[in-house]
């Protein structure tokens, strides 16, 4: 059986942490989509983590972590971080590569800092990890394959024709040095050497898996509104960050993906540009943003500080639907329990109208927050592990919510290691 856990919104609303839990019980985790673009923090009894690559599972001694086809690779960023948790005490993980997965380049990260440099004030906030440059490249059918790393002749020629192209925007267009041919082909023999160990047939490995009844979790990056083609274009990622995607990503047929875990955090964060209907600004954002998450909510590769906002029932009702929910994972609780009193967005005003539709981004642009404000519960409910207990205000937040997206919210995270859950009957589950 196949399993998702994909976000609502614009990323960072604790998938990680649902992963790394839902790993106690699966057998492989694989990684589908995105780069090292954006990370995952997890906590657990080695420390604390921030994964950018490696799915969350690793932490497991009897998991299978695999980077499928749909990943921009970035080969040395990987081993660093193999190098990294095996450092801090973590046995060393079993670690798959598929064959077919793409590599970024060092110059797709060139390419990302140029365009930023280029572009100045008008830049899209990209993380410069190379991830537009490359699925770009992919989709132009220039990109370099895994296996392609062990042909020596094809690799020759291919990077002769791809540099040819490069070399031209890169000094005419950004006015940079060129890449040597040489240098790039060296470096692409140390990439070959680094994976070599890693790299298999994956889609073969998961069918085999699939037939012998194993569990398989598909770990998204990011959330519905950065997906290419439902998201917020375009202020959004390169990949799709959509469950169905997972099909595609890993290399397994869409209908074994079971069970469909769709994260929302219980107010909103956003990084980079783009509309933001319930952001929140000055002290209001600052205390929420001081408190929230795990430490704060600052970007797990950039440490940027995040945007904040309340929790937006419209973008999320929208977000669940486009991943196909099955179950909501409800995160990131306990961090409201300061609060008097919760306000929460349930509708978008747009000229005049109110809508729970969420619009398309030309529309967004002008949508206004329709806000209803819910009594807090103000106390502290980590620790809290069945749902009857929770404060009755929050119990109340909990199924307001609930009925807004219309989607079952059946976990209720109250803290960010893996024993702070809650799971709950909810009425929603057919
Ligand atoms: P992801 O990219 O979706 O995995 O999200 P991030 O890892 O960037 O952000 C989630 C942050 O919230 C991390 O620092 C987690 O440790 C933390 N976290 C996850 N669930 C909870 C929770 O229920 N409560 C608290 N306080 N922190 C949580």
């Amino acid at each position: 059986m196949v399993k998702a856990v994909v976000g609502a919104n614009w990323g960072d609303e604790g998938k990680g942490k649902i992963t790394d839990m839902m790993a106690e019980q699966a057998d492989i985790i694989i990684r589908f989509q995105g780069g090292a673009n954006a990370g995952h923090t997890i906590v657990n009894g080695y420390g604390k983590f921030a994964l950018h690559t490696l799915p969350s599972g690793v932490f497991y001694g009897h998991t299978t972590s695999i980077i499928g086809n749909g990943v921009a690779l970035n080969i040395p960023k990987l081993i660093e971080e193999i190098d990294s948790i095996v450092e801090k005490g973590v046995p060393k993980p079993k670690i798959l590569v598929s064959d077919r997965v793409q590599i970024v380049m060092p110059y797709h990260i060139l390419f990302d800092q140029y365009e930023e440099e280029r572009l100045g004030g008008k830049a899209f906030g990209s993380t410069k990890s190379g991830i537009a440059p490359f699925y770009s490249d992919k989709y132009a059918k220039i990109g370099f394959q895994v296996n392609e790393l062990f042909d020596e002749e094809l690799l020759k020629d291919k990077v002769h024709r791809v540099l040819e192209v490069k070399n031209v925007i890169i000094e005419h267009l950004y006015h940079k040095p060129a890449i040597d041919e040489g240098e790039l082909l060296e470096t692409l023999h140390q990439y070959r050497d680094m994976i070599a160990e890693y790299v298999t047939d994956v889609s073969s490995f998961l069918d085999k898996a699939l037939k012998e009844g194993k569990t398989i979790l598909l770990e998204g990056q990011l959330g519905t509104l950065k997906d290419p083609d439902h998201g917020i274009y375009p202020m959004v990622t390169s990949s799709s960050t959509l469950a169905a995607y997972g099909a595609i990503g890993a290399g397994v047929p869409p209908y074994e993906i079971k069970q469909i875990v769709t994260v929302c955090k219980a107010y909103s964060s956003a990084v980079g540009a783009g509309a933001f209907v319930s952001e929140i600004f000055g002290d209001e954002a600052d205390e929420l943003r001081r408190r929230g998450g795990d430490g704060g909510e600052y970007g797990a590769t950039t440490g940027r500080p995040r945007r904040m906002g309340w929790f937006d029932c419209v973008a999320s009702k929208y977000g669940c639907r486009l991943q196909g929910t099955t179950d909501v994972a409800f995160t990131v609780l306990d961090v409201l329990g300061y609060l008097d009193e919760i306000p929460v967005c349930v509708g978008y005003e747009i000229d005049g109208e109110v809508t729970t539709d969420f619009p398309v981004t030309t529309k967004l642009e002008k949508a206004k927050p329709v806000l209803k404000t819910l009594p807090g519960w103000k106390t502290e409910i980590r620790g809290i592990r069945n749902y009857d207990e929770l404060p009755e205000n929050c119990r109340k937040y909990i199924e307001f919510i609930e009925e807004q997206i219309g989607y079952p919210i059946t976990m209720v995270s109250n803290g960010p290691g893996r024993e702070d859950i809650i799971y709950r009957e909810s009425p929603l589950k057919k």
